[in-house]
């Protein structure tokens, strides 16, 4: 079992870039920007670059970086036909990134884009903007039926699973978690924890999937709780789940905390 360092290269106003390393071959997901990646990768060989879907804070440095090691593998949505993509992946593909021994599972979580995957592998999920800790990314190019099935998919995993979303968005999502079920005293405990670490400079990712059914509004439309405030917040009762996730993610999109 290979032991794997994983670490996020903050750029932008919020954006993580995570390499994968086992100390001397490397593996980058999402370089939206490549002079943080280029500087991270500092002698260790690069042997892949996953992208989770086609939006250029995603996406930006993958021409530079290419251009830096030719020939390394990009894999990518093949619904999302990015450029430089010259491995297309799509829902169950398997894929195994030798140099690393890095074995990834492909999970479509189509919604915040038409082709958005998520890697699933050792423990770890890199879910691009599908899911964020206590949040989920907004709906452009799919529909709310596409999300309750992309969420579906990733509420079902081991609770340890880590998970290493591409933007800290965390306390802001938190604030909207908290207007969303004031009692939630899992969801308070996780928040300090946030706001501690956030004080310090520290990211708080990677969050788990243990985590986020205990906090995330997303992950929780089933909780009579998360139900009574959609029904009170736009005036009837959701009669189904999609509808309370629709709703629910409706709300968020003008939420102002
Ligand atoms: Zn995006
Ligand atoms: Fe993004």
């Amino acid at each position: 079992m290979p032991a794997f360092k994983v670490t996020p290269l903050p750029f932008g106003r919020d954006n993580y870039i995570w390499i994968i390393s086992n100390g001397r071959h490397a593996a980058l997901v999402d370089p939206g920007e490549a002079a943080p990646a280029l500087t991270a990768l500092n002698g260790l060989e690069l042997a892949a670059i996953l992208l989770t879907h086609h939006h250029g804070d995603h996406t930006g440095g993958v021409g530079e970086i290419v251009a830096h090691y030719p020939g390394v593998p990009v894999y990518g949505p093949h619904k999302d036909n990015i450029p430089h993509v010259d491995h297309p992946v799509e829902n169950g593909d398997r894929i195994l990134i030798e140099p690393l021994e890095l074995e990834l599972q492909v999970i479509d979580v189509t919604a915040h884009t038409r082709g958005h995957v998520a890697y699933l592998g050792h423990g770890m999920l890199f879910c691009g903007d599908a899911l964020f800790s206590a949040g989920c990314g907004r709906i452009f190019e799919g529909t709310a039926s596409d999300l309750e099935l992309a969420l579906g998919r990733l509420a079902r995993l081991n609770d340890e699973t880590k998970v290493y979303c591409a933007h800290e968005y965390t306390l802001a999502n938190l604030a909207f978690a908290r207007a969303v079920e004031p009692e939630n005293s899992a969801r308070d405990r996780y928040a300090s924890h946030c706001e501690a670490l956030r004080r310090q400079g520290k990211p708080t990712l990677p969050s788990t999937i243990a985590i986020e059914r205990a906090i995330n509004p997303f992950l929780r439309i089933d909780v009579e709780s998360v139900i009574d405030s959609v029904a009170a917040h736009c005036g009837t009762r959701p009669d189904n789940m999609l509808t309370c996730l629709a709703t629910l993610r409706a709300w968020k999109d003008v939420f102002k905390g």
